[in-house]
């Protein structure tokens, strides 16, 4: 069966990747618009904060497409879908036919309708969303002094910490009445802002940004409309939008295929017009949820390689929980599922702690014992606890403290290596176990870097490389000689 894939970005990759590694033969052709070979794009962040060298992110070798008879066309952008036809038309002039299309066309940087931008964005302004948006900013930061970011979600966040750390003075404006309002709730949105201005990152909410300043085709600052009327422009030679994303579904759209938010598709990620077409990741649309994280791509990715090479033909995708981690040097901050309830909210339990001056906020939300919500903020040592227990609904110890406090009850002593049952996830990213870890401590892994080589665990958002090294650290106590554990923790 020849399968052709649109779209080359974190889901497009790993489905190719995980296809030929269950199928050597199949016909394969990969379409990526953007010229470098896959990259994690997670990591931007940190490579924009300069903790991560830009070549070191990348996700597939140079060598790998020949010698898996791959063919990959870096650079080349699909410009049509002929679904009568199964076959895709491209930048670089050829038509290539499909038995099965898979789009993996990702998302694009919003851009809010303003004036100063009809001609496309003013020098100094800029998105960031791939590697070359990455090279852009971290270029001009260099002589730049003053940085807005539109946006205060969770990648606004980022880049404003990322440019502070580059020496520039970063102010954040945000439309909403509090920052990532998303996936926190106002008192914690709060306790963030003043983390903010602890570290010097200035944030302006309920900022309804009017337009862009120019001078001489660069950026000179952004305006504010004020609430009373008037305007006020915030200086600043470089601006960031991160006023988030819209699913990339022109092609799919005028194929004539269902679109909601993204492609419509069934739990075998097809589309529900057209059953040649699958669509994966951020262009795709499962139950009226578009993920716009990486483990629910990989995730759709593995389901889609085991449909298409037919070594799991009962595999199907059924949806995914959304669990957040800032990757900010000096804000330690993890958040999943429903945190917005308060006390009002009848049917819902909620276990608080606020310090602000110290920039700590917690919260977990329950309901029939398990939870359903949580917020770590300015301390997250249980995140991994929390994560586990919401990612598995698990019923809660009677003992609530242990959800926040390391240490305290039983729900601390489930995050410790030796209570995590075999079937916890270490790594959310790559939906690693920790029974996964031990096997291939087993087999000799040693370091997070063996660990990550067999099982992938730390390779996404890397959060989790912590937990992995206690996991490896704990079996190295138990059996220094590494003989097969034999201690039953399941
Ligand atoms: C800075 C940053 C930080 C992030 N941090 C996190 C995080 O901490 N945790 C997390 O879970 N997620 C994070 N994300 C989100 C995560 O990167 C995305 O969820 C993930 O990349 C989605 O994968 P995708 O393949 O659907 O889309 P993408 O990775 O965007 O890939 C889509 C690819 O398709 C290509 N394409 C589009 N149209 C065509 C066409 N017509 N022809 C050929 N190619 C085409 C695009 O050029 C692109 O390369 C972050 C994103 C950014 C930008």
């Amino acid at each position: 069966m020849s399968i052709v894939v649109v779209g080359n970005g974190m889901a497009g990759s790993r489905f190719v990747g995980e296809l030929r590694s269950r199928d050597a033969a199949a016909p394969v052709t990969v379409f990526g618009a953007e010229t470098q070979r896959p990259y994690n794009r997670v990591l931007l962040s940190n490579v924009l904060a300069g903790v991560t060298r830009p070549d070191h992110i990348s996700l597939v070798d140079a060598a790998w497409y020949a010698s898996h008879g791959v063919d990959a066309r870096l650079g080349v952008e699909v410009t049509r879908i002929d679904c009568a036809a199964k076959a895709v038309h491209a930048s670089d002039g050829t038509v290539t036919p499909y038995e099965t299309l898979v789009l993996a066309t990702g998302s694009t940087a919003f851009i809010p309708p303003m004036p100063g931008l009809r001609d496309g964005l003013p020098l100094g302004a800029l998105v960031f969303r791939t590697l070359d948006d990455c090279h852009r900013i971290t270029e001009l930061a260099d002589t730049a002094r003053r940085a807005v970011v539109v946006g205060g979600g969770l990648l606004g966040i980022e880049a404003a910490r990322g440019l502070m750390g580059r020496g520039l003075d970063v102010t954040v404006l945000h439309l909403a009445g509090h920052l990532m309002e998303r996936q926190l709730d106002p008192a914690a949105g709060k306790v963030l802002a003043r983390t903010l201005a602890a570290l010097g990152i200035g944030t302006r909410l309920q900022a309804n940004v009017a337009g862009l300043r120019t001078a001489g085709g660069a950026v000179t600052g952004v305006e504010l409309a004020l609430p009373g009327g008037g305007t006020e422009t915030i200086g600043a030679d470089l601006v960031i939008l991160s006023c988030g994303v819209r699913p990339e579904v022109s092609l799919a759209r005028d194929a004539g295929l269902a679109i909601g938010r993204a492609v419509i598709v069934d739990d075998e990620l097809r589309s529900v017009t057209d059953p040649s077409v699958r669509a994966i990741g951020e262009c795709s649309e499962h139950r009226d949820e578009v993920y716009g994280l990486v483990a629910p791509a990989w995730e759709q990715a593995g389901v889609l390689a085991g449909l298409l090479a037919g070594t799991d033909p009962a595999a199907r995708f059924t949806g995914a929980r959304q669990i957040t981690r800032l990757k900010a040097a000096g804000i330690e901050l993890a958040s999943m599922g429903e945190t917005h309830f308060g006390d009002d909210d009848d049917d819902v339990e909620i276990v608080r702690f606020t310090d602000s001056t110290r920039g700590t906020y917690k919260k977990a939300v329950i309901r029939d014992g398990r939870l359903i919500g949580a917020i770590l903020l300015g301390e997250t040592s249980t995140a991994g606890t929390l994560t586990r227990l919401y990612d598995r609904a698990a019923p809660l110890p009677a003992e609530r403290l242990g959800l926040l406090f390391p240490g305290l009850g039983a729900a601390a002593e489930a995050g410790s290596p030796l209570r995590m049952p075999d079937a916890a996830t270490v790594c959310q990213c790559n939906n690693v176990s920790k029974g996964q870890i031990r096997a291939c401590w087993q087999a000799g892994a040693r370091t997070a870097a063996d660990a990550a080589r067999e099982t992938r665990a730390g390779t996404g958002c890397g959060s989790c490389r912590g937990t992995v090294e206690g996991i490896l650290a704990w079996l190295d106590e138990q059996d220094p000689a590494g003989a097969p554990d034999s201690v039953d923790v399941a």
